[in-house]
């Protein structure tokens, strides 16, 4: 049975080095894969998904507009897909990927930060949560060694964000992982 797989965390906590290490297994194993990332995640250059220890491969795109079936079709058929950056799906692209899952038998595994810097879930994430079949938390952990589950925007001074859109295009030194606890010291001080 294909399932749909969704593997959350905060920011940092090696999203794009599991999702590596998983695709290289299934390689090893003889199997193909396709990957996809956001297109608006210019950081490490277009269509490449790349983990903060230094490896990287090559991906498709998605943004708002991407028909996830119709991209699947136009390539070859593959054992299992895998999608970086899974928060910036729209509720129906995480549909279309249930139908993928459900229809041509196709796993798909789905990489994503659960919440933004206000708290709220993303989009994707949220429909993931809803409909997929795994769930599984990538633990990263807050300054004090408890499990951050929290992103905080800071300003350059290290003040906490609360308003902004939410998704500021840039680098990842302005998002902070924190526990619930500090995110909310933080927030009030
Ligand atoms: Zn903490």
């Amino acid at each position: 049975m294909a399932q749909l797989y969704f593997y959350y965390s905060a920011m940092n906590a090696g999203k794009s080095t599991a999702l590596l290490q998983s695709d290289y297994n299934y390689h090893e194993r003889g199997m193909t894969t396709r990957l996809l990332t956001a297109q608006l995640d210019n950081r490490f250059g277009d269509g490449r998904i790349a983990s903060r220890i230094g490896l990287e491969k090559p991906a498709d795109t998605f943004n708002n507009e991407t028909d996830l079936i119709a991209w699947y079709k136009d390539g070859n058929p593959v054992d299992c897909v895998f999608i970086d950056e899974a928060q910036f799906l729209t509720k129906k692209q995480v549909d279309d990927l249930a139908f993928m899952v459900d229809t041509m038998k196709l796993p798909v595994l789905c990489y994503g930060i659960r919440t933004d810097f206000r708290g709220e879930l993303f989009t994707g994430s949220e429909r993931l949560l809803a409909i997929a079949d795994k769930l599984t938390e990538l633990k990263t952990v807050c300054h004090c060694g408890r499990k951050a589950i929290m992103v905080m925007r800071m300003d350059e001074n290290g003040k906490a964000l609360t308003d902004g859109a939410q998704v500021e295009i840039g680098g990842n030194e302005r998002y902070v992982s924190m526990c619930r606890k500090h995110y909310y010291e933080a927030l009030y001080q």
